[in-house]
């Protein structure tokens, strides 16, 4: 479905990324772990057209995102869920028009020719909050009346409300604590078995990523070092870094 080849990227001559080739299937979850400043929100950023590769391509069933750019389709293929969630909502909106500006952009109604009936969108949202386990009496909050877990309960609803084939998670679990941080993994494994979604789960956190992911990329200073199986990674680790981070890991 998702297909990498060769793609580089480098800010004013200073390479960041090199050569980075991996594809992710339909349904299939893939772990992108790395330290801090390794190149793995770049990665998304470019998948997500935020960035324009220096080199390579990024092709979706085949076609090019280069080429894709401008078309809702692909924005509406490719969501993303960043790592602060209070900072990545805006504060003047309520939830539910947060939830329900992606499903008039990409006019998600049911009837895909007509527009969205007011109380069928209020059924909707209804239906998103309660499939990421908020109510209905979140429609009416601001992002400052929430925890952080609920806010970022909010952004995955947001990001599944257009219906997406792939969810890149950028370190969607570091901003909360560790109790949290347990159930929102319990929330990311109903959604992908409910769903038909593929997640990137990008993370740091090698027993967190090991516990979600059947298959992951490890990333050291822009390179790819390892593509293995989440069992591979622990039990034969391939790659010397891959072997670092274990040991660093409590
Ligand atoms: P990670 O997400 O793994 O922590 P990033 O992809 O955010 O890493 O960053 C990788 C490297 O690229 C870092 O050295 C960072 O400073 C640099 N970088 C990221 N974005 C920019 C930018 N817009 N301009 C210049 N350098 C950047
Ligand atoms: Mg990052």
């Amino acid at each position: 479905m998702l297909q990498i080849n060769n793609l580089s990227k480098a800010f004013r001559g200073k390479q960041v990324l090199r050569d980075i080739r991996f594809s992710v299937a339909p349904g299939e979850i893939v772990g992108l772990i790395g330290m801090s400043g390794s190149g793995k929100s770049t990665i998304a950023k470019c998948m997500l057209g935020l960035e324009k590769p220096t080199e390579g391509e990024i092709l979706w069933n085949g076609r090019s995102l280069l080429t894709w750019n401008q078309k809702s389709s692909w924005r509406q293929a490719i969501q993303i869920v960043f790592q602060d969630p209070r900072a990545s909502l805006n504060p003047r909106w309520t939830i539910q028009r947060s939830l329900a500006e992606p499903l008039i952009n990409f006019n998600m109604a049911s009837d895909k020719r007509s527009k969205w009936q007011p109380k069928e969108l209020d059924t909707r949202v209804q239906q998103l909050l309660l499939e990421v386990g908020l109510d209905e009496r979140f429609m009416q909050r601001y992002p400052d009346e929430l925890s952080t877990g609920q806010c970022q309960r909010v952004c995955i609803a947001r990001a599944l409300a257009p219906g997406p084939k792939l969810i890149v998670l950028d370190e969607p679990l570091s901003a909360l604590d560790v109790t949290i941080q347990a159930q929102m993994l319990v929330l990311l494994k109903e959604l992908h078995a409910t769903q038909q979604v593929s997640y990137l789960f990008i993370s740091h956190d090698i027993a967190v990523v090991s516990e979600l992911c059947e298959r992951v990329l490890v990333i050291d200073k822009g390179i790819i070092v390892e593509d293995n199986t989440a069992q591979g990674l622990i039990y034969d680790t391939k790659h010397a870094y891959t072997r670092k981070l274990l040991a660093d890991t409590p």
